[in-house]
């Protein structure tokens, strides 16, 4: 099976780099992808650079020219619910655009024609991430994820995107690789650890925590590999 990770930034990947330790590495427009080998896995890892182009750019790249089947997305957002305090996890059940807007011509936010407000997660890899989070006694929050080219920072922005979209956490590329491999029919799998609470603190906690909070997720996605792999 092969198995697309991606992340967004390189802090995001570098511990999944540091685990897996061989790779090969082909260069790729404008981008580099390491293959490697874990147990009866083939991966592909990358990262995009952070927005929703550029993720979307990889997702369909690890796809359509590597052959990817799943893809697996590993990082960190902002808190929105409070439920999710900095270091926790949350799986996106769905994911929207929030940036997304022609409301001009009487849409709701997130909606384009022939486009989804959500678009709603792979059930078995949200299944094997519950089974895991129960195995290791792992608190891990199902909720929905919004996603816009904005890094935000203030209480009123997230709380529009709250009531908005019913969201419990905001990040910079989730919808964007969700609706990739929605229209590529490849079940995909977001997971974020949170970096900051999207507030007037969140650069500053997001400079701080970026480093220990991919760590989180990135060992949450490896023993889901371990999972999918015994599977
Ligand atoms: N400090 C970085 C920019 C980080 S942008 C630099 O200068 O290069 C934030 C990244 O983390 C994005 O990839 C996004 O997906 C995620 N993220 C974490 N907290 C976020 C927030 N409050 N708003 C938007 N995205 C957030």
């Amino acid at each position: 099976m092969k198995i697309a990770i991606m992340g967004a930034m390189v802090e995001e990947i570098e511990p999944l780099l540091e685990y897996f330790k061989e790779y090969e590495i082909v260069d790729y427009a404008d981008n580099r992808y390491y293959f490697a080998k874990y147990k009866d896995l083939e991966l592909i890892i990358a990262y995009s650079k952070i927005g929703k182009v550029f993720a979307a750019l990889t997702a369909a790249t690890m796809i359509e020219r590597f052959k990817a089947t799943k893809l697996l997305f590993s990082g960190v957002a902002g808190a929105i619910s409070s439920d999710l305090k900095i270091g926790d996890l949350i799986v996106a059940t769905k994911l929207a655009q929030h940036d997304l807007d022609i409301t001009a011509f009487g849409h709701p936010f997130g909606y384009v024609p022939e486009g989804k407000v959500f678009i709603e997660s792979d059930k078995e890899l949200l299944d094997i991430s519950k089974k895991v989070a129960n195995s290791k006694g792992i608190y891990l929050k199902e909720g929905v994820i919004a996603t816009g080219d904005q890094f935000v920072n203030s209480s009123e922005k997230k709380e529009w995107i709250q009531k908005t979209f019913h969201a419990d956490a905001l990040e910079m590329e989730g919808a964007s690789v969700a609706v990739v491999c929605d229209a590529l029919d490849i079940p995909f799998f977001i997971l974020r650890s949170i970096s900051d609470s999207a507030d007037m603190d969140a650069g500053f906690d997001f400079e701080e925590f970026l480093k220990s909070s991919s760590k989180k997720s990135a060992s949450f996605l490896i023993s889901m590999l371990d999972e999918i792999a015994t599977a």
